[in-house]
Formats: structure tokens, sequence, C-alpha cells
């Protein structure tokens, strides 16, 4: 780093609808860190919900998860630029990304190795003391989960290493058979990588459901059999038919909408497997007899993407998880409202980039 730079910009957010681009120092790195260079950092759903405002700040300020002011984003990936003497394994110079949160390493779930479930986790772009990637410089805690990533993996391939963790983990979750129908609902970069990961597993089909054309069209090359629009056909009824009336053996929910839950309970055979992973912005309904009395399901959660990191940085590097076409937009961190604007609003946008440092 040139010694005449001392500031860099950061996104801040101040609250629901009130982000701020600002110019702050750069952090120090304590001797316990890592300096990052961010080279890329993809914008989330979460991202987009924490600014539009609903669950997370519907609690009274004390309470909140989010600690504001605070620089966002988690799907980070840079460069090192300088780290802490008591950091080992990592270079200046070298790549890396860190896993979203940091566990705290001393509660139940980080001693008996689950450390996603940490009780006192701290989350990138969340808390001040983990500021996110949405700025030039942000700082990496060596506790972390860090892992390299090579030379080779692009910026874009890098920003879909988080996403694409979390749906491998939900894929692992399902537990996916030689001989089973799996359903991908919501095909985001999230659900896209459930596809690709699933197909990993060799089942006997995946289907593939979302509204927007391209990214219906993706999944097919990601993988996919079949995919099909729930606003032009009767997704419960077409599954039935593909599966001799008894349903799909998994069901992968990605996108996060209530009906696309109930649609889940009815397409999933008896004793089938539903897996949890989009996340809503409200309470939702559904028919909860489904799960118990009706057919006896395994319903699983899936919370980001524990020990899958390493694994989706050698598929992307190797090329067996394809990425091609899943980022749509790249943004400088002064085009930042235009970003936000895109990934809500344009049909197109599958997963768009802020790049902080230029490209
Ligand atoms: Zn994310
Ligand atoms: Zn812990």
């Amino acid at each position: 780093m040139s010694k005449e730079k001392r500031t860099m910009d950061a996104l801040r957010l101040y609250g629901p609808m009130d982000m701020r681009l600002e110019t702050l120092d750069i952090p120090e790195c304590g001797e316990d860190e890592m300096l990052l260079r961010v080279l890329g950092c993809g914008i989330c759903g979460s991202d987009l919900k924490n600014f539009a405002g609903g669950h997370e700040w519907n609690v009274p300020p004390e309470e909140r998860f989010i600690e504001t002011p605070v620089t966002a984003g988690h799907e980070f990936y840079g460069e090192i630029v300088a780290k802490g003497s008591r950091v080992e394994g990592y270079e200046v110079g070298e790549r890396m990304i860190s896993e979203q949160i940091i566990p705290c390493g001393n509660c139940r779930f980080c001693q008996s190795g689950q450390y996603w479930m940490c009780q006192n986790l701290r989350m990138y772009g969340f808390q001040n003391e983990a500021n996110g990637g949405f700025a030039q410089y942000m700082k990496i805690h060596r506790r972390g989960v860090n892992h390299h990533v090579p030379k080779e993996v692009t910026v874009e391939q890098a920003a879909l290493i988080e996403p694409y963790a979390c749906g491998m983990h939900a894929v692992e979750r399902a537990r996916i058979q030689h001989d089973d129908i799996v359903v991908v609902s919501g095909l985001g970069a999230i659900g896209l990588s459930m596809v690709a990961s699933a197909r990993l597993a060799i089942p006997r089909k995946i289907i593939g459901l979302d509204l927007r054309e391209n990214r219906r069209a993706l999944a097919l090359k990601f993988g996919a059999d079949l995919v099909l629009d729930p606003s032009q056909c009767d997704v419960v009824k077409e599954i039935r038919g593909l599966t001799g009336g008894y349903g799909c053996d998994v069901y992968l929910e990605a996108a996060g909408s209530e009906a696309s839950v109930s649609q889940g309970l009815a397409a999933v055979r008896n004793l089938g497997r539903y897996v949890q992973f989009g996340i809503f912005s409200r309470d939702i309904m559904a028919n909860w007899n489904i799960i118990g009395d009706e057919k006896e399901l395994d319903v699983l959660g899936s919370h980001l993407g524990p020990r899958c990191f390493d694994a989706v940085i050698s598929g992307i590097a190797s090329g067996l998880l394809p990425t091609q076409g899943v980022v749509t937009h790249k943004f400088g961190l002064e085009q930042w409202d235009e970003a936000y604007r895109t990934a809500v609003e344009d049909p197109e946008a599958i997963k768009v980039v802020i790049v902080p440092n230029g490209t």
C-alpha cells in the first residue's frame, strides 16, 4: 500500500433506507488481523433487506443483531495487504476469503465443531468489529474461518464462493440419493448453485422453479433436467405427473416466498425431505399438518455454508461448479444506489457485485 493513501471509501448503513458513502481512515491492522484490499463483494438478499427495513429492525436497538453504523457486505473477497504478527498461514499478496461469521471459539457449538451455530458469533457487515466488504479495505480476524483463493479464480467467480457454499450446505442437508427427484425452488445465485451441487450427486432428475426466464435458462445449463415457471403452470400437478403421482423426494426452498413454501409441502412425497434455506421478511402461513399428520416429512433448516468453502473454491477453479452468467452486473462503490436498485428491480439481474477498487 502506498504511504500516501490513508483514507478509503466505505458504504455505511445507518438504518433502514439510510446508507452513506463515507471517507474513513483505512483501518489499522491489529496483531490478530489481516488487512484486505477488497477486490469484489456481492450484494446479498440480506443486504437488500437490511437496507429496505423489515424483520431486522423491528426490535429495540439494544436487541438488534445489526449494529449501526456499519460497513455492509459479507460476500467479499480480496488481497492481503498487511497482516498482524500473530496471523499464521497467510501472507501479504495472497488472495483470500473469510466465511461470513467470526465464531467465538468458546461456546458449546464452537467447542463441538458446529461453529456456524455459534451463540456469540459476529457477522461481517452487521457489527462494527466486523465491518464488511463494501469498502476499499477491510479487516479480517485470524479467528474467522479463512480460506485461500487461487489467483486463477476471477473476481466474478470469487464473489460467488459464499452464496455457493450456502447452496452446497443446503444440498448436503438434503442427503440426496441417486434415485431422487430433486426440486429447487428459486434460482438466484444460491438456487443455481444448489442445482449445480445437486447435479454432482447424480440424482434421477433435477427440476428448477423460477418466475424469471433468464434464471430458468441458466438452471438448464447448470444441470437441471427441467424448469418450470410457477406463474404459468400448476407446479404441484406437474411434479406429481413426473413422479407417478407420489411427489418429489427433495424440495429445496431457496425463494423465501410464502407461495414457495406451500408449494413445496404439497409437492414433496410422503416421508420426503424439505429443506428451508430462503429467508422471509415477515411471518408466513402454511399448512403445518402436512409435516406430521399427513406426510411425516423431514423438515430441515439450512443456514450459511459451513465446511463447504474449500469444496466450492476447488469446484469453481476446476469448472465442476459452473459460474458463467451468474454475475450479471458490476458497479463501483459510488454507484451503490444504482447497484442496489438493479439487484431489486432489474429482471435480468442475478448477482450484482460491488467492485470497490475498480476493475
Ligand atoms: Zn449472503
Ligand atoms: Zn461460539
